[in-house]
């Protein structure tokens, strides 16, 4: 199947500090938006610092949106952008206005594969879909989706976004629930899907509810979704090792983990 490049368009939505790992990045996106790099301590941030919304509607649409608004004066003299991406299909979203568009994306994008068709009427959708036609996913694929992208720092380990593009139906099964945690625990899924291909995948869903929200990670492998777990639960069994020298040995570390509260014992002389 040849893969065919559409082109989106980015709305300047709001302010917001955003950082990026690489100096490049930053560079490319300052560079889109007439801003300029500002070096932090870990990592690189912009000044000022749009964030931007992809839409699946017309520039000059977008452009008249931005001059008629109210709310998004302070944002007119920001550009209207523009990117390629491949689209994937069309889901209901729970963000931000209903019917979005899936498309796997470069770095500009990381969270952005969701594209909005409107923002909030009915004759946008229809501009939008004589715009871009798409394929409708699954409810099984959207749901993965919207989990996906409703998560802190969603992630796909071992699965790409087309395969659960691809997805038509699946059985689930709880395999693990813990309820060790004070929110909603930790829990692996395990999805057993069918993809409109033919072919089979399974999934093993990796998730946490906490107060303000939720992790979510997905993997093909059951082995490695239990590492992850396992990892976690002894970093969090770990939370209040902060002490940096233990006094029982004198062992001193660069991070904390290794030392016990109290710094009466460490890694080094309890093993
Ligand atoms: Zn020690």
């Amino acid at each position: 199947m040849t893969k065919t490049k559409t082109k989106i368009y980015g709305f300047p939505k709001y302010f917001c500090d955003f950082f990026f790992g690489t100096q490049k990045e930053a560079e490319e996106y300052a560079a889109l938006t007439n801003a300029q790099v500002v070096e932090e301590r870990n990592s690189w941030g912009i000044t000022p610092s749009i964030s931007y919304d992809w839409y699946a509607l017309p520039p000059d649409h977008l452009r008249a949106h931005l001059d008629r608004n109210h709310n998004f004066e302070r944002m007119r003299p920001f550009p209207i952008l523009e990117a390629e991406v491949e689209i994937l299909g069309e889901f209901e979203a729970d963000f931000p206005n209903g019917i979005c568009l899936l498309a796997n994306s470069n770095w500009t994008f990381k969270k952005s594969c969701r594209i909005a068709r409107t923002f909030n009427s009915p004759e946008e959708l229809e501009i939008s879909r004589a715009m871009i036609d798409a394929p409708k996913l699954s409810d099984t694929a959207s749901r993965l989706i919207n989990d996906y992208l409703g998560a802190d720092g969603g992630e796909l380990i071992g699965v790409t976004l087309e395969q659960i593009a691809l997805i038509d139906s699946c059985s689930s099964e709880k395999i693990l629930t813990s309820n060790s945690h004070p929110y909603s625990g930790d829990q692996i899924d395990k999805h057993h899907c069918q993809l409109k291909n033919g072919e089979t995948l399974t999934l093993f869903v990796k998730s946490c509810g906490y107060f303000e929200g939720y992790s979510w990670q997905a993997f093909t492998s059951k082995s490695e979704a239990f590492k992850e777990l396992r990892a976690e639960l002894r970093a969090r069994a770990k939370a209040d090792w902060t002490a940096l020298e233990c006094w029982e040995c004198g062992a001193t570390y660069t991070e904390p983990g290794h030392v016990e509260p109290g710094q009466m014992g460490c890694d080094r002389c309890n093993s």
